[in-house]
């Protein structure tokens, strides 16, 4: 049993001040692994109050005394992948890739920023004035728990590069997550008081930080629901937000594509990390002209899909982080059977032969209309959609025909159409027979996907504030 009792405030292990607790599970056993100390918001103001006080002499230091403090982070990132990737697999239960894949993300996401810090210009002459990009303040970094390490370490190499200080409230439910990155921080030896991290609950700490006159900005990854709190909460002070938030994202299969090689990226792109993603695609569009092709492909694929214990190597979708999530996804399942969709594959309950663990059936529907409720919400795990379209016009429109606007994937053989059919699509991102990344692009959503852009430039100009500079 793991016992996380400390915060990590103004360079110091600091014992927490609240009270409570909160269990900490193992999704493929569903036992107790441990418990977490929850702060509370005189935890979050000691935190608060650490990033005040270090704030100038951060936004004092020099792009190479940044980029200095960056590497040692990154390096102390780098020597606890294992340890990231044991907690990863009992705390979280992705499967072995994907877990190696994500004890390695950090390191990459502290380089990304260290890239864009080494290139990034903070004065311009624009006309007669001189324009400086100045550090926004104390940011306040709120993480959900689907990719816990990479969120933290992402945003707060950003705050730190821009010249800001930071209070990082992570997901609870990802403590030992929380826990290497603590020590990677204080391994580090970065300066006192630029990074904090407070564990606790949304409504404790992070409302906390929501609500604080001394955090000038929020970076916030999560649901959308959290978002529109976080946001009215945030007004009274006029905070800067980022906000990185749910999705509903559509993959358009066009009638040229191969049914076989466009069903195989189309059930990546929805199962990804266990379909725990915000950018899955989980609507999956198909014409009506080819749709018993598409579909019978898209079953195959699905069925393929292996849903189990993450530390097997065959694995391909690992349990659901809680029982929460769990009796969430089943839910969606029983809305859609109810609303008239048809099982083409999966379904409610757990696979068979794991009679334990928050494991769930890859499962596809089809016969989806885009006003189902399992076409407008966003479910959270492996559950996909088929919905038939007329032409590219109508594929076009119901893709569109969403709140959200985070990703999108058009597959199709003639390139040159897919593309065009992909710049129409009122979304963040949009690929084209392929789930590439480029990490120095922007990434963000349109409409209820959230508000501005992390990543690249863009991620970092976030955590800046502008001043032009006239002299006569
Ligand atoms: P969540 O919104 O429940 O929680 C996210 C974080 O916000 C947690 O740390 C939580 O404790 C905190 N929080 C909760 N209430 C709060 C409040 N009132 N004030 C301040 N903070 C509060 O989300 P989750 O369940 O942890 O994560 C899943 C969600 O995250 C999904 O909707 C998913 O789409 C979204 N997500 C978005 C992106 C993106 O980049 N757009 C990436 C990953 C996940």
């Amino acid at each position: 049993m793991r016992q996380i009792e400390h915060h990590y405030i103004n360079g110091a292990f600091v014992a927490s001040h609240g009270r409570g607790t909160a269990d900490l599970h193992n999704p493929a056993t569903e036992a107790v692994i441990g418990q977490v100390r929850l702060g509370d918001a005189t935890d979050a103001a000691a935190a608060i109050a650490a990033a005040h006080a270090a704030l100038p002499a951060q936004a004092a230091r020099s792009v190479a005394e940044r980029l200095e403090q960056l590497s040692r982070y990154r390096d102390a990132m780098a020597a606890r992948k294992d340890a990231l990737r044991e907690a990863i697999i009992e705390e979280y239960g992705a499967p072995s890739a994907r877990s190696q894949w994500m004890a390695e993300h950090p390191v990459q996401v502290i380089e990304d920023a260290m890239t864009v810090l080494r290139q990034f210009p903070f004065e311009r002459q624009v006309g007669q004035a001189r324009v400086r990009l100045l550090p926004v303040g104390v940011a306040g970094l709120i993480t959900p728990w689907n990719s816990n390490a990479s969120f933290i370490c992402g945003k707060l190499a950003t705050a730190l590069a821009a010249g800001c200080t930071a209070v990082v409230k992570p997901s609870e439910m990802s403590a030992l997550q929380t826990q290497v990155v603590m020590e990677a921080l204080h391994a580090a030896q970065l300066p006192a008081g630029v990074a904090n991290i407070v564990n606790g609950l949304g409504e404790d700490v992070g409302a906390a930080l929501s609500a604080s006159p001394a955090i000038a900005k929020i970076s916030f990854t999560g649901s959308t629901g959290t978002g529109r709190a976080i946001l009215r909460a945030s007004a009274d002070t006029f905070k800067r937000t980022t906000l990185e938030l749910g999705g509903k994202s559509p993959t358009i299969l066009l009638d040229d594509a191969d049914p076989a090689q466009a069903a195989l990226l189309a059930v990546q792109a929805g199962f990804m990390n266990s379909g725990q993603a915000c950018i899955a695609g989980t609507r999956i569009l198909v014409p009506e002209s080819r749709r018993a092709a598409f579909e019978a492909a898209l079953t195959a694929a699905v069925q393929a899909v292996r849903s189990g214990d993450p530390t097997d190597p065959q694995t391909d979708v690992g349990p659901m982080v809680s029982a929460r999530q769990w009796q969430r996804v089943q839910g969606y399942i029983h809305t859609g059977l109810a609303e008239g969709a048809r099982l083409l594959a999966g379904g409610e309950g757990r696979p068979q032969g794991l009679p334990q663990g928050w494991f769930v059936r890859p499962t596809l529907f089809t016969d989806v209309r885009n006003d189902m409720t399992i076409a407008r919400e966003e479910i959270f795990g492996p559950v996909l959609s088929i919905i038939g379209y007329r032409d590219d016009e109508d594929a076009i429109a119901i893709a569109n025909d969403t709140t959200y606007g985070l990703s999108a994937l058009v597959i199709g053989t003639d390139r040159e159409r897919a593309g065009r059919v992909a710049r129409r699509i009122q979304s963040g991102r949009v690929l084209v027979n392929t789930l590439a990344h480029e990490p120095l692009a922007p990434f963000g959503g349109m409409k209820q996907s959230g508000i501005g852009r992390e990543s690249g430039a863009w991620g970092l100009e976030a955590f800046l504030e502008p001043q032009t500079v006239l002299e006569g």
